[in-house]
């Protein structure tokens, strides 16, 4: 199966999850579930931009010209009075204009002394306020559902008053390891152990995409345990089951046993891809279920591949794949064979602005040192021809961005 049709597969019935209301807090980078109107007009009054004296326009019309002070204006604190020819009311920045003023005269055209204050430039009408609804007006529909929050629309919705945000629940990643080989880090690894890894890059890339997820730590190369942290999954409500290891055609009957037991429905459990090829997807009930391969670099690329498109179908995006972008090829790359290669590369600054993508001089599947210091998945397409260096490439760029 190409990784099309399998992205497609994982996909097909993955819908945005329901809505609920987010606190702004919590609300960065999802996506509404509703239109968002504003409940309020902004500035709800005519505002003063600068600190200054509130006059009439017609007051200082002729300058030199000395008014009487009436009043005082600050942010939160209105002037109930009014100010009349001749009259001014000092005001700062975020005040209510007062009643009769027209105009503001900074402070810096001023002379105060006592309750006069000389005027020495004039000030045209509606000089340094900011009306009433200059920002946006009530009702308004300032941010459309669909729409994927932004740290300013965040800002936004708060001046528009709203206190949460309707917005799609996170997915529920459960994140699951595999194998009788695997200890915790930091622990004495006995005869023939590893460090379980994969989870870790696991479940930040979750949460990077915002996910919430649940760690279901290790299990050993048993049915009954495989079975038990299924249920731990289903008890937790994840909407993912994401498990690593126990995929390779040898013990592959081990996981897909345990979720047989449980009423897996398997979609497909082989991709023609590169490294990653024991990548498998079905339905537990609601709960879809990624069986990542084992090999980290493996179950890293599939979770790019596979789980990020869905965390983000089901956080209601619309932009499910990660970018593709264009680079140049820093070597010449032999043809490819029947499966997509996902070549781990680094990047460098290219003549003409176009990165140059050179891979990595050994691509195996295990090795999590040259994948950490790679900058970028390079994209072959099954059976691409042979090319030279300095050819268009596509890459996937790793962290910060997808
Ligand atoms: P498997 O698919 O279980 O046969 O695993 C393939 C390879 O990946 C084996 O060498 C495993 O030891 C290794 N592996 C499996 N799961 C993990 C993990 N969570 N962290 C690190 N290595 C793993
Ligand atoms: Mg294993």
């Amino acid at each position: 199966m190409s990784v099309a049709d399998a992205l497609a597969r994982v996909l097909d019935d993955a819908a945005p999850l329901p809505a609920e209301n987010a606190e702004l807090t919590d609300a960065y980078a999802r996506v509404l579930a509703a239109d968002l109107a504003a409940l309020r007009t902004q500035p709800p009054e005519d505002l003063s931009a600068m600190d200054g004296y509130a006059v009439r326009a017609s007051s200082v019309q002729t300058v030199p010209v000395t008014l009487k002070l009436v009043g005082e204006v600050a942010a939160g604190h209105p002037f109930e009075g009014s100010v009349g020819d001749g009259e001014a009311a000092r005001i700062f920045t975020g005040g209510v204009v007062p009643a009769g003023a027209d105009t503001i005269v900074i402070q810096e055209n001023t002379e105060r002394d006592g309750d006069r204050v000389k005027v020495v430039t004039g000030s045209p009408p509606g000089r340094h306020i900011r009306r009433a609804g200059l920002d946006f007006k009530k009702d308004a529909v300032l941010l459309a559902k669909g729409h994927r929050l932004s740290d300013r629309d965040l800002m936004l919705a708060a001046a528009m008053n709203h206190p949460t945000v309707p917005v799609h629940r996170r997915p529920r990643v459960a994140v699951l390891g595999t194998g009788d080989e695997l200890v915790p880090p930091g622990t004495t690894p006995g005869p023939g152990e590893i460090v379980y890894s994969n989870g870790f890059a696991l479940m930040a890339l979750a949460r990077a995409e915002g996910a919430e997820v649940i760690d279901l730590g290790i299990v050993p190369d048993r049915v009954d345990a495989t079975v038990a942290a299924i249920r731990r999954a289903r008890e937790a409500q994840a909407d993912v089951l994401l498990t690593s290891g126990g995929a390779s055609v040898g013990d592959y009957d081990l996981v897909q046993k345990g979720l047989a037991a449980e009423g897996l429905e398997l979609s497909f459990w082989r991709v023609a891809l590169r490294p990653g090829r024991p990548m498998m997807h079905g339905k537990l009930g609601a709960m879809q279920v990624l069986g990542l391969p084992g090999n980290p670099v493996s179950a890293f690329v599939c979770a790019v591949l596979f789980l990020v498109p869905l965390i983000r179908r089901l956080a209601g995006r619309e932009d499910v794949n990660p970018n593709i972008e264009s680079a140049v090829l820093g070597i010449d790359l032999a043809a490819n064979d029947e499966r997509a290669d996902y070549m781990r590369a680094k990047l460098a600054a290219g003549p003409n602005g176009t990165p140059v993508a050179t891979p990595v001089p050994v691509q195996d599947s295990s090795m999590m040192a040259a994948l950490a210091k790679s900058d970028c998945l390079l994209v072959r397409e099954p059976f691409a021809p042979a090319v030279k260096a300095g050819a268009q490439c596509e890459i996937i760029r790793l962290t910060p961005a997808f």
